[in-house]
């Protein structure tokens, strides 16, 4: 057996994950957008282990597709309490995968 180390990166275990996305009813949403574009210390957009907001010069962008269901982002934006956040509803959402 051989003794060298895999590695594996996050965006391929990642990518394992399938997603059903509820397009009527995205579970995550910014409550005041105004308050992102003068949120100075975004941590949304570097907590989130899934990439789901991006920051932009006077905006967050958030896209639940690929939401971990994690919760990070609903305790993170501590300034302004800015992230309104439920599970998705019944048959939609994440489904992970191992292996
Ligand atoms: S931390 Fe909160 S207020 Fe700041 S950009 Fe992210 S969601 Fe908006
Ligand atoms: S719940 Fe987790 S994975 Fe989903 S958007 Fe928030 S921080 Fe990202």
């Amino acid at each position: 057996m051989s003794d060298k180390a895999v590695s594996i990166k996050v965006e391929d275990k990642l990518y394992q994950n399938r997603y059903l996305v509820d397009a009527e009813r995205p579970h995550i949403q910014i409550k005041d957008e105004a308050l992102c574009a003068s949120c100075t210390t975004r941590q949304c957009t570097v907590c989130c282990p899934a990439g789901c907001y991006e920051g932009a010069a006077d905006k967050v962008v958030l896209t639940t597709d690929g939401c971990l269901e994690c919760g990070t982002c609903r305790v993170i934006c501590t300034t302004h309490r800015n992230v309104e956040w439920e599970y998705p509803r019944g048959g939609y959402g994440i489904q992970f995968k191992f292996g």
